[in-house]
């Protein structure tokens, strides 16, 4: 997607939300025209479509999201539009917001409905098609989008999808959220982060028609579901054995992308603008402010974390005036910080003494770490005062294993500021899922991580 959505403030959403709707009327059409095929059409040819086509896309068949898939879910590229379930007219009448079209469907005010995106990137007879839930309201409002399990083994997202999707009433909801769940079919049927080409697809948005596999999906998607939304949470663990207290990672120097950590109510937030290729630094970059969600870790569910993110995101819901607003948090202001990794020196058994959430002082004991062989125990000290934000589980490390995340408190200024930043080198804090560039000095980082 080459084109660079509009930056806008979040009291414009709803008015472009609507423009959108209706320039994306013409996308989809297109893409119903050329059946399944990716990419190939350009934006003059959908602009020189007359407006007058748009009837033909077929309605969504309005479901109860809460009815389980049964032998037909509802196909991505319906021929017949199905009325059978669509609310009366009259109560369509009364409604200001336009129907959303999406996945070659419409989907009318004050309904839900479950679509399917095929990425077409297997063999044309068996791709899998990706569920994608819609609620979209009866008021007019912002389109929020949820997505998990861009990397197929991180699980706690996907239950967190499902519990917001299905707690939404289309009647009295404004604008509309679009959850889906499982990003990376391929991944999570194979309990894998990766795409089955070994690729990681949070490396390659917003994706490429004409390239690799991973580019190709990622193109897809966010051509297909991102481009709709106004912003965006991404959900996430943490990997490779570790475990992430719930936390935001967000663009601090994006003002919307601040205000979507400000509606998140009490959550820990650290400042990243996201690898390239992120599906966070995508959106953001094409306008959409968004934001990451880590809660936990990979392989397995989290009850602790699951209902953070849940009441995380409906607190967002009510501060985006999407949702009536519920009182779900005791001290709704999110917590910045600075974060450093503290690294193993020696091989050996990690063992911690911390647990997640803890708060310690410099000089605390954090863990230690024994060699089996010669029974030499070494430990791991806390250099900073902070708090754990991340930690490894209990597991065999070599020598430079980042081991646990310190959260050091600042204000929101401080965070996005590179001049207040800790004196230590981007790698003593880089991430081990994320590039090193991702948390270098603006000045340099504007030349080299904006330029892709
Ligand atoms: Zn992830």
């Amino acid at each position: 997607m080459s084109k660079r959505y509009p930056k806008k403030l979040f009291t414009q959403l709803t008015s472009r939300s609507k423009e959108r709707t209706s320039r994306l009327c013409l996308y989809c059409l297109l893409c119903l025209s050329s059946s399944l095929a990716l990419a190939s059409e350009n934006d003059s040819k959908a602009q020189a479509l007359p407006a007058s086509a748009s009837p033909v896309i077929p309605k969504a068949q309005s479901i109860d999201l809460e009815k389980p898939i049964l032998e037909t879910p509802a196909p991505a590229f319906q021929s017949k539009p199905d009325d059978e379930n669509q609310p009366p007219e009259e109560a369509i009448s009364e409604v200001v917001t336009l129907p959303l079209v999406i996945l070659g469907n419409q989907v009318l005010p004050g309904t839900s409905t479950r679509l399917a995106w095929l990425p077409s990137q297997s063999f044309e007879g068996i791709a899998a098609p990706t569920p994608v839930l819609v609620v979209r309201g009866a008021k007019p409002g912002a389109v929020l989008c949820l997505t998990a399990a861009v990397h197929g083994d991180e699980l706690n997202g996907i239950e967190t999808v499902r519990r917001v999707m299905y707690a939404l009433e289309a009647e009295s909801l404004h604008g509309t959220v679009i959850g889906v769940p499982i990003v990376n079919l391929p991944g999570f049927h194979r309990s894998s982060r990766y795409l089955p080409d070994r690729r990681d697809l949070n490396r390659f948005f917003p994706g490429n028609p004409q390239g690799s596999s991973a580019a190709r999906i990622a193109h897809s998607f966010f051509r297909e579901i991102i481009s709709h939304c106004d912003a965006l949470v991404d959900l996430h663990t943490g990997s490779f054995h570790r475990i992430n207290l719930p936390q935001l990672r967000a663009d601090l120097t994006q003002p919307e992308v601040v205000k979507l950590t400000q509606g998140f109510g009490a959550t820990a937030v650290l400042h990243s603008i996201g690898a390239p290729g992120t599906l966070r630094r995508a959106a953001t970059d094409n306008g959409i402010p968004a934001i990451t969600l880590e809660a936990g870790g990979s392989m397995h569910l989290e009850e602790k974390a699951v209902s953070h993110g849940v009441k995380g995101i409906q607190t967002l819901l009510a501060s985006l005036k999407m949702n009536k607003k519920i009182s779900l948090w005791g001290a709704p202001e999110p917590v910045y910080y600075h974060s450093v990794w503290v690294r193993a020196d020696h091989g050996g058994i990690l063992f911690s003494k911390v647990s997640l959430g803890k708060r310690v002082d410099k000089g605390d004991l954090l863990g230690t770490v024994t060699d089996p062989i010669t029974n030499v125990r070494s430990e791991i000290i806390a250099p900073h005062k902070g708090r754990i934000l991340g930690m490894a589980v209990n597991q065999v490390v070599q020598p430079g294993f980042a081991a646990y995340r310190i959260g050091i408190q600042k204000s929101e200024q401080e965070v996005s500021d590179p001049e207040q930043s800790l004196p230590v080198s981007p790698e003593e804090i880089d991430s081990p899922d994320l590039a090193a560039s991702d948390y270098l000095p603006t000045a340099i980082r504007s030349k080299k991580a904006r330029s892709e």
